[in-house]
């Protein structure tokens, strides 16, 4: 399909998928396979240019949902990992090299972080952490061994959202590669590829399967950073099996209605907690007040369902009893399921380049596709239990 031609609802329901190849299924089957057989010895010559080849290069479930990603995230080509992290980390090791610099936003995702001061620190690989709200500024950190500039906006634990085009297009036109991580829009709401960015990664665990049941990272990138980022995956030996791919498709195909749903719900109950006297702060970038509102509106054309408050600082025994009564919001690692959850965060420990000091009890919250007001009556009850 010609993605031009098309409205985004109309190509994520037919991406990624060829009925007539596969006796007029409309979903692409789950093929299981390790060893693909080639017919005659001309065929098996030419297996090194051929699109399947062997299970770890990947299946026709597989390209399918390869297929499909660049669908979502308009990019060029894309890889499918075993989850957001391997994602994360194939993109940061494809620019490693001795003595490499790479920036990377201050509200990055814990174990990207982690991967640079752990992995990356060890082979003499520096990185600088810049507060996300630098914009073009960015270029004052730039340094002759810069390689790359990582962003994630907003940042899924303190939600600042950043100016994409204007990093962007500094890396660019200083010649370094761009990439973000786009996993709070679900790449429904924002295609950080046409802003700009070389590479957008997600954890597609999250919003693309949307059912909290399968890990999945996704690699979405411009022709000219694929074979880089290629050659690292097959390094590793990353693959990802037949099943996960067909969970991953089966998700994406509702991927728009429930974003949609998810930014309803999201605001309605974001805008509920920003008029409670418990609240001191909602960090919700679709609030006409939210510090990031005016890039939101540039950037993403929804939001997601996953936000973050402060509430007035409390004693543990207090926060226990708010969280342990919950019946409809679930505490565990993880959103973009249909289900609601809500996680006391810190955020102040890991921050280098910036502080995080809001004053009182951050809190995560994932709003599902539960009706909003049952989701405000537990946590009005929740706020009662404080007292
Ligand atoms: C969850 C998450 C990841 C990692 O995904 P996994 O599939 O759990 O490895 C990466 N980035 C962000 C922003 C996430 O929330």
């Amino acid at each position: 399909m010609k993605k031009d031609d098309f409205g985004f609802d109309t190509l994520l329901a037919h991406c990624g998928r060829l009925p007539a190849n596969h006796s007029g299924t409309v979903n692409t089957p789950v093929y299981r396979a390790s060893t693909i057989l080639f017919p005659n010895l001309a065929a098996l010559e030419a297996k090194e240019s051929a699109r399947l080849r062997y299970g770890r290069r990947g299946t026709p479930t597989t390209h399918a949902l390869e297929d499909a990603i660049c669908a979502l995230e308009g990019s060029d080509r894309a890889l499918a990992t075993p989850s957001g992290v391997s994602a994360i980390s194939v993109v940061l090791m494809s620019y490693a090299e001795p003595g490499a610099h790479f920036l990377m936003t201050d509200s990055v995702y814990g174990p990207a972080r982690k991967f640079c001061e752990s992995t990356l620190k060890k082979f003499g690989i520096e990185t600088t952490y810049y507060d996300p709200t630098i914009g073009v500024d960015i270029e004052s950190l730039i340094r002759p061994n810069t390689r790359l500039v990582w962003m994630e906006s907003p940042g899924s634990q303190t939600f600042e959202v950043q100016d994409v085009t204007a990093i962007a297009e500094v890396a660019r036109r200083r010649g370094i590669v761009s990439a973000i991580d786009n996993t709070w829009s679900g790449g429904y709401f924002c295609q950080p590829i046409s802003q700009g960015v070389d590479i957008s990664v997600q954890a597609g665990t999250k919003y693309i399967s949307g059912h909290s049941d399968l890990m999945l990272g996704t690699i979405a990138c411009r022709e000219a950073e694929y074979e880089r980022l290629r050659e690292t995956y097959l390094r590793f030996g990353l693959c990802i099996g037949s099943d996960d791919a067909f969970l991953a498709l089966r998700g994406l195909r509702t991927i728009g209605v429930r974003m949609v749903q998810h930014h309803a719900n999201g605001l309605e109950i974001a805008n509920w907690l920003s008029q409670q006297e418990e609240v001191l702060r909602v960090m919700h970038p679709a609030l006409p007040d939210d510090p990031g509102h005016d890039l939101w509106r540039r950037h993403f054309t929804g939001a997601s369902g996953l936000f973050g408050f402060v509430m007035r600082a409390v004693d543990r025994a207090a926060l226990a009893r708010m969280f342990d009564s919950f019946t409809l919001f679930g505490m565990g690692s993880s959103w973009g399921g249909f289900e609601s959850l809500m996680v006391p965060s810190n955020p102040s420990v890991y921050r280098t380049a910036t502080t995080w000091a809001p004053g009182g009890q951050t809190v995560r919250i994932h709003v599902g596709l539960e009706n909003p007001g049952d989701l405000i009556r537990e946590i009005r009850d929740g706020f009662n239990r404080l007292k």
